[in-house]
């Protein structure tokens, strides 16, 4: 069964223009992605950044509104919602940023920021809502203590482990999580993942996992689906991506994520240039301008994501 399902998602930003120009040109941010996560995985997002993965969870989510397409949430589309129906949706589904110190309000003890939602949407009186909060720190291995100390007064570890317990304390289903650990400490980065690995087996979670980072994607993830320059070019189950990356951007990003076996070697693929402007999107397959095995072809028509094996989609003229 499907948690989310998303076709043909758009989101475009107009570019300001000099007064009197009649053209209009647009910073593509998402362009035409589909994709589906289903009950219970944890789907990760990978590629490098302004590709468009952060503004694919959050329109996912509804903080912003797509330019086009459609977002399916548990047979819902959302699309259809009015605004009250969508606050309750939106319980459902909850984020964690990458930043956690800008994240939490520092001005309010870390009870109160728990309890904040709960009492917004009129789910609980003070009572109940103060053991939710209790609960909620126990989840993320915190000390009921806690609730009295603020923000500044912890690592970025536990905060990180705050803002996980601000999602869940309105026990979701669905969880986008955006750079979860990119701001964190190696030797803590492992912590926060397994933390939420098992918070997903135990509240029957469903994720959306987004990061620069490869090797933490593969940590987590069920499938992934490797993002550039706002289009989706690969998705895959795992193991089936380590065995068999297709797409030549892919495996650039496999080659560059170190062996964790003493002497072994591998060749990294080293792409030529920068990521092109999300404004000025090359034509055709927009990886061609750094794409080693680019061919005429690729200059000229748009790969279609077409399902090259059982659940791996690939869009690449090469298959
Ligand atoms: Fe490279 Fe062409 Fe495939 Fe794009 S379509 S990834 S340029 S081979």
């Amino acid at each position: 069964m499907n948690e989310v399902e998303i076709y043909n998602l758009k989101k475009y930003y107009p570019l300001r223009e000099k007064l009197l120009s009649s053209s209009k040109r647009f910073v593509k941010a998402l362009d035409d992605v589909s994709l589906t996560i289903r009950k219970g995985e944890t789907y990760g997002l990978v590629g490098e950044s302004g590709c468009g993965k952060t503004t694919l969870g959050k329109c996912l989510i509804h903080i912003i509104k797509p330019t086009g397409g459609k977002i399916i949430f548990e047979g819902t589309d959302l699309e259809k919602l009015n605004r009250s129906e969508m606050l309750k949706v939106r319980q459902r589904m909850q984020i964690v940023f990458q930043d956690p110190y800008s994240s939490l309000n520092p001005r309010m003890a870390v009870g109160s920021l728990l309890r904040e939602p709960l009492i917004a949407h009129h789910l609980m009186n003070g009572k109940e809502a103060d053991e939710r909060v209790i609960e909620v720190l126990g989840m993320v291995g915190l000390k009921p203590f806690h609730a009295h100390r603020y923000p500044h007064e912890f690592s970025g570890g536990q905060r990180q482990r705050i803002s996980i317990a601000r999602a869940l304390v309105m026990n979701p289903n669905f969880i986008v999580c955006d750079e979860p650990v990119s701001a964190l400490d190696v030797s803590v980065q492992s912590q926060v993942l397994n933390l939420l690995v098992d918070l997903r087996k135990k509240m029957d979670l469903t994720y959306l996992f987004i990061s620069h980072d490869l090797s933490v994607v593969r940590h987590i993830s069920d499938r992934i689906g490797v993002m550039y320059l706002g289009k989706l070019v690969e998705s895959a189950q795992d193991a089936e991506l380590h065995q068999n990356k297709l797409h030549p951007y892919t495996q650039a990003l496999f080659s560059v994520m170190p062996v964790p076996k003493v002497g072994a070697k591998k060749k990294r693929i080293v792409l030529e240039g920068e990521l092109p402007s999300p404004v000025n999107v090359p034509p055709g397959c927009a990886f061609h301008v750094r794409c080693p095995k680019a061919m005429p072809v690729c200059s000229e028509q748009v790969p279609q994501l077409l399902e090259v094996s059982a659940g791996h989609y690939c869009a690449c003229h090469l298959y």
